[in-house]
């Protein structure tokens, strides 16, 4: 196997044997992704120099005797992670030449760990889409099917990792940023619950719905990055004070005697057939390893778009209203007096998704419409989070497609902004309601890799995992790559 085929667990146990360095490992990554990355465009900026001294580094910990798991594991980060001293872009504009004078927590975390930076990926404009179509770098390609969409937001994390760039990578959630890249691209990628991981250093999209987690190639990998990434930190308030699992144990729990749910509302209308039948066969293997299914019902599923395009857009206004001119990154040329800088700066700095969501929950929060819109919307999400709870009263599982449709291709949905809108219908809810979500590949569909998400009760990151890898070791889907790469 070339050393690009290898997963985190595999590198691991390379690294321990000394078969390799994380000297020569980081170089060899490097050049694959100088010489295969323009083809799907996953990175805004490659940190050579970072790496190299990370992985030095790396090199001497482990001659020193430690031995972690992550000890010079190559990663790359969302560009929506702050980086000290490396371009922090959100893939817009407006951050023209900004250089995060600190490290996000998720990062500093990771390089305690031992991980080696191989750079910043792309993704949507603050994370405003499904697609990765809205970056001010460009789109990025789907490597099964370089017309196609890898998904967003987190699009850049999910071509480096399923076109083999990378073993695994950072992403953030806010409606399904993670999972969604992750089923497109045959990757695993998993939410966490609201409040596990910390979101200090994250640029901030909707803070009520934001979380980072793992994409990687199979659910391992997954536990062996969030074990890393999770945790209380004081400098972030809405992060969870409670103790972790142990991730990597409850991999190998057997899975008999679990309940799963089938919602009802996710085989309707809108769903591609096809994928339908896909999660089926999951549930069909699930059922061999010991586990029980029953229909159960999200009432409420109907009007979490609705709700979720309110919600996220109100908190992005206010959160945007911080990139002025005059703080970070980019300012326009020559401004006759105060005003004319807010407004160039911001008019010519933004691109088109982000200023329709800036005037969406403006005028969402304005006075006299505040309690039309986001009060309305807050109420959707309380009856969301209760259908989640009273399901996982009957339950321990709940399974359904991530995505209705395949990776479209790209610029396909441009002209129609909601079309895309509607692609998150089945992993919003999972935000709005705060708990955890997985995807795993599940299968292929004319070629296109198909995902099947994975929802459990709060703070049950665990689950998720344990069931993902356990339906791993009896399935091939996950290990599949995509030709060429
Ligand atoms: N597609 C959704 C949106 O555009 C979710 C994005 C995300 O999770 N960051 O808001």
């Amino acid at each position: 196997m070339s050393m690009h085929e290898l997963t985190l667990r595999q590198i691991a146990s390379g690294l321990a044997n000394k078969d390799f360095s994380a000297t020569e490992l980081t170089q060899s990554l490097l050049a694959r992704i100088q010489a295969v990355d323009p083809q799907l465009n996953s990175f805004i900026t490659v940190t050579e120099e970072l790496a190299l001294s990370q992985a030095k580094s790396a090199d001497e910990r482990r001659a020193a005797g430690e031995n972690g798991a992550l000890l010079g594991a190559p990663i790359a980060h969302k560009d929506l992670f702050c980086t000290r001293n490396v371009l922090t872009s959100c893939a817009s504009k407006i951050l023209s030449g900004f250089k995060a004078p600190y490290d996000a927590t998720v990062v500093e975390k990771l390089a305690a760990a031992g991980t080696v930076t191989l750079g910043k990926l792309n993704m949507d404009e603050f994370a405003m889409g499904s697609a990765n179509e809205s970056s001010h770098f460009g789109p990025v390609k789907n490597p099964w099917d370089l017309t196609r969409v890898p998904g967003g937001s987190s699009g850049g994390s999910a071509a480096a990792v399923a076109a083999r760039l990378i073993p695994a990578a950072t992403g953030t959630d806010t409606g399904g940023s993670i999972r969604q890249p992750a089923a497109l691209t045959n990757l695993t990628g998993l939410k966490p619950t609201y409040g596990r991981v910390s979101r200090w250093g994250m640029i901030a999209y909707a803070s009520s719905l934001d979380q980072g987690g793992p994409l990687a190639r199979n659910a391992e990998d997954c536990a062996l990055l969030l074990q890393a990434m999770a945790g209380f930190d004081p400098k972030d308030s809405t992060s969870v004070d409670q103790p972790l699992d142990d991730y990597l144990a409850a991999l190998s729990q057997p899975l008999a005697g679990l309940r799963i749910g089938l919602p009802r509302e996710y085989f309707g209308a809108g769903l591609d057939a096809r994928i339908g039948e896909k999660v089926l066969g999951v549930v069909e293997e699930l059922k061999k390893l010991g586990a029980t299914v029953k229909e159960i019902s999200l009432p409420n599923m109907q009007h979490a778009i609705p709700a979720y395009y309110v919600i996220a857009p109100a908190e992005a206004s206010s959160n945007l209203s911080r990139f002025d001119g005059v703080r970070f990154g980019y300012r326009c040329e020559n401004p006759v007096n105060l005003e004319d800088l807010y407004k160039r700066s911001r008019g010519e700095g933004f691109g088109t998704e982000v200023k329709r969501r800036i005037m969406v929950g403006t005028y969402a929060l304005s006075a006299g419409y505040y309690d039309a819109y986001y009060i309305k919307a807050q109420q959707i999400r309380r009856l969301i989070k209760n259908d989640f709870v009273a399901a996982f009263n009957e339950v321990d599982l709940i399974i359904g497609p991530t995505t209705p449709n395949l990776a479209w291709k790209i610029g396909e949905k441009n002209a129609d902004p909601v079309s895309a809108y509607l692609e998150d219908i089945y992993t919003i809810t999972a935000n709005l309601a705060g708990i955890p979500g997985l995807s795993m590949p599940a299968g292929f569909v004319d070629g296109l890799p198909v995902g099947v998400q994975l929802l459990a009760p709060y703070f049950q990151e665990a689950r998720l995992l344990n069931v993902a890898h356990q339906y791993q070791q009896v399935t091939e889907w996950h290990t599949q790559a995509p030709t060429g790469f």
